[in-house]
């Protein structure tokens, strides 16, 4: 090897050493700052505020419906949404198995069961043909995950709920912005979840909302995130509530960041692309899809590996992770972890659980750093 090659690989070591490629970066601007500066000033930072109404306002006309309700966090969301629908003790929830936990643990916060269902092996979304399969006389309600910003396919979902009178919940976490057949997520069911984590389109820190068309889910929700308390008497209750109410502060940033909201998924979407242009002859990879009608967010774009590839997900991800590129692995299927084991095949879930991989990708991702990704996993391949 002459000396220069030798200079130059390692200079080029060096560099994939300081790189770090997050897979996920909140985009947080100079609007956010002003805003949270704004209720530290006014010393609004609890939960009443400007910014709560504002921010529910703003974003339920983002997603075309009536009625929003801001919460702590998604997973708060999802248990006061199941809650509003009177979901208990003994009764069932049809959830997909690929999801993440919070789905699951949000029914059996409500004391009741999820019921898996196995996944479409194209969009990985919960597989509309075997819902039916899993109702029972206990079955109250159905929820759909759209998973990795593809919509799930809510004229099937629609029908079955409706013909069998189950309640219709969307975890819509990982899909701010995604439509089905021109509709936004989350107008679809009952009601719509959503959650404003770091990682997710549009940050709160923590946050979460529920949106609906109903206005009786509507109060009743309004109630239970404010300990039930009475509108006409203060601290009387009715009924046990919770806390779950969202801080000034943190729909301080949520209206910050739905000023940008579209420019996000743009990104996201754009990134998709060159990620597409970049994979698409690679062997022994499938790309993410977007369904006829659909529109893909790309919360996460996630590629499944086959034998082809040569190289298993878990392998590739620590071949990554050298050369300075973060990267997660798909779901761990609900039905092989300890809190709801069980040994029913799922056999779609089971594959893409284990061979599945999302690559860095939000609105901070530099088209230079999908460049190299692509390049390095082209390298990898060989
Ligand atoms: C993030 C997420 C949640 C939970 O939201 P938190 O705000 O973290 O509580 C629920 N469901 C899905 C699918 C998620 O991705």
């Amino acid at each position: 090897m002459k000396s220069g090659t030798k200079v130059k690989n390692k200079m080029a070591k060096i560099i994939a050493k300081s790189r770090f490629i997050p897979v996920s970066e909140p985009n947080i601007g100079r609007e956010e700052k002003k805003n949270v500066l704004e209720c530290l000033n006014s010393t609004w930072i609890s939960s009443l505020g400007k910014f709560i109404p504002e921010f529910e306002k703003e974003f339920t006309k983002f997603c075309g419906v009536k009625h929003g309700i801001a919460t702590s966090n998604g997973t708060t969301a999802l248990h006061l949404a199941l809650l509003t629908m009177g979901i208990k003790e003994g009764d069932e929830v049809i959830i997909p198995n690929h999801t993440f936990i919070a789905s699951a643990n949000v029914v059996r916060h409500c004391r009741a069961e999820p019921v898996f269902v196995d996944c479409d092996p194209e969009t990985y979304n919960i597989d509309p043909k075997e819902i039916e399969k899993r109702i029972t006389k206990k079955t109250k309600a159905i929820m759909a995950v759209h998973l990795f910003g593809h919509p799930c396919e809510m004229d099937k979902i629609m029908n079955i709920a409706k013909k069998h009178k189950l309640f219709l919940i969307e975890d819509c976490a990982q899909a701010h912005g995604a439509e089905f057949k021109g509709k936004k997520v989350g107008s679809f069911g009952d009601i719509g979840c959503f959650s404003f984590y770091g990682n997710k389109i549009i940050t709160t820190g923590e946050g979460g909302m529920c949106i609906t068309n109903n206005r009786k889910l509507a109060e009743k929700m309004q109630y239970l995130r404010d300990h039930h308390m009475s509108k006409r008497k203060r601290f009387w209750h009715d009924e046990v509530g919770y806390n779950y109410r969202m801080t000034n502060l943190q729909a301080a940033i949520g209206v910050a960041q739905m000023k940008k909201i579209n420019k996000f998924i743009a990104k996201r979407r754009k990134n998709a692309a060159l990620y597409n242009k970049h994979l698409k002859n690679v062997k022994g990879i499938r790309l993410p899809v977007e369904k006829k009608g659909c529109k893909n967010v790309y919360w996460a774009y996630g590629i499944l590996l086959d034998k082809n590839f040569g190289m298993s997900r878990d392998k590739l991800a620590s071949e990554l992770r050298k050369k300075g590129i973060d990267s997660r692995p798909f779901f761990y299927l609900m039905t092989d972890m300890p809190p709801y084991k069980s040994n029913e095949k799922f056999s779609v879930g089971k594959d893409i659980s284990r061979n599945g991989i999302c690559l860095p990708s939000s609105s901070m991702t530099k088209e230079s750093d999908i460049k190299y990704i692509c390049d390095t996993i082209k390298k990898l391949a060989k």
